[in-house]
């Protein structure tokens, strides 16, 4: 059953960009090249355009124009708020943008709930007066899950109000733009990386939020650009179709965010044969799938608050790169985890994370089974999640002897 036409299924890993946005990106490329920085008459006119994007930017966050830095992505965005500050409280599912320089610093890593959700009683609990930030992340990148961070938010606030600190609160916004309230002011976050790669714009351009007044300095030296905290010539074409994909995001979240539950609805469904709704199940955790051979599918992480495109499942015994390649042989395209980590031999460490909270002990150095995601985005259809469960149930029967 090999097809010609690729159904792509990893859209957390990356979005194609949209028509229209290539549009504005090719115009800019072609007409907005001299340096806004410059002071001629076609860097002042740049530096016009630069400054109407960066204020239709912010207006998505409902942030001042002066709050939005440009970045080469939510990795440089991540690193500059980590490589800030010495004492750091986040968690053990972040991106490696936000581990690896948190590794590096005097930094307490609360453990998310097997539900794949971090409770704010343990961020409130980890608080000291020598706390300079905590980040959590909004949205996770492997199984979907949504972070309280208003609650996380009231709970900084109120040890500040208390403890006469400052503790300042980031999240990574990455997955999270194109589906969930990104308003700062109701989020309650001080600090906020996101890119243009996830929402339908072009790769290599992200922002920081930074919440006016925040002591954020550069990490990296050179110019004045961006407020002195990002040196380097302003990258206006990809700032411009960045601009364009949020306008867009913006016009069709409510409804794009409803066809993908309807299919996140469905591809559960079909998975967890005989139930019916997405309800509260972290129940549905250890479901066993009798339409897939018995093979004891997974849903990793909790079912409702979840990305609407994200569906991420654990088969366990069969190695997840060996059914990710299963898939893409039937022109299927997933994901194992994070894809700059897909070249490495180990389990995910947000898997491993939340089996360790499922099983209450620590499992390093023991196998951990892996896990294959399943990120839907514009072009995905109902089509595409039966061919894509199809196949799935053809390369578990015929990998049988993996599990039996
Ligand atoms: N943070 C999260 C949650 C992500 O999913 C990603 C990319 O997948 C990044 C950070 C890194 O983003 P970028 O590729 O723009 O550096």
């Amino acid at each position: 059953m090999k097809k010609s036409k690729k159904i792509y299924l990893d859209y957390a890993s990356a979005t194609p960009i949209d028509g229209d946005v290539l549009k504005v990106f090719n115009k800019a490329l072609k007409e907005n090249f001299a340096n806004a920085s410059a002071i001629h008459d076609m860097a002042v006119e740049n530096k016009k355009v630069l400054d109407i994007a960066r204020k239709d930017v912010a207006r998505f966050f409902d942030a001042h124009s002066n709050e939005i830095i440009f970045t080469s992505g939510s990795t440089e965005s991540n690193n500059i708020v980590i490589q800030n500050f010495k004492n750091i409280i986040t968690t053990n599912i972040e991106h490696a943008s936000i581990l690896e320089p948190a590794r590096l610093v005097n930094t307490t890593f609360v453990g998310v709930e097997a539900s794949g959700i971090i409770d704010p009683k343990k961020i409130k609990k980890a608080l000291t007066l020598e706390t300079e930030l905590v980040s959590v992340m909004y949205a996770n990148n492997e199984i979907g899950t949504i972070q309280p961070i208003k609650e996380i938010a009231k709970e900084i606030r109120h040890f500040n109000k208390t403890n006469n600190t400052k503790i300042l609160f980031h999240t990574d916004a990455t997955q999270a733009v194109n589906y969930l309230d990104m308003n700062v002011e109701r989020l309650g976050v001080d600090i906020m990386s996101f890119n243009a790669g996830k929402i339908y714009g072009p790769k290599g351009i992200g922002a920081l939020y930074i919440r006016r007044r925040t002591p954020i300095k550069k990490i990296i030296f050179g110019g004045d650009q961006e407020n002195g905290i990002r040196a380097g010539t302003e990258n206006l074409p990809a700032i411009l179709a960045f601009a364009e994909a949020l306008k867009i995001t913006e016009k069709i979240k409510d409804k794009e965010n409803k066809r993908l539950k309807k299919l996140q609805e469905y591809f559960v469904n079909k998975l967890l044969k005989n139930q019916n709704s997405l309800g509260p199940r972290v129940a549905a955790l250890n479901q066993t799938l009798d339409n897939f051979n018995s093979s004891k599918v997974k849903i990793n992480g909790d079912l409702e608050n979840r990305l609407p495109n994200n569906i991420n499942i654990t088969i366990p015994k069969i190695p997840s790169d060996l059914l990710v390649i299963e898939l893409s042989a039937r022109g299927v395209m997933v994901s194992a985890k994070s894809a700059c980590k897909s070249g490495d031999e180990k389990a995910s460490h947000v898997i491993q994370a939340i089996r360790e909270s499922e099983q209450g002990e620590s499992l390093l150095n023991k196998e951990v089974d892996g896990s294959i995601r399943f990120s839907m985005g514009r072009e995905t259809t109902k089509q595409d999640i039966d061919y894509t469960l199809k196949s799935l149930s053809q390369i578990l029967s015929k990998l049988k002897k993996w599990y039996t």
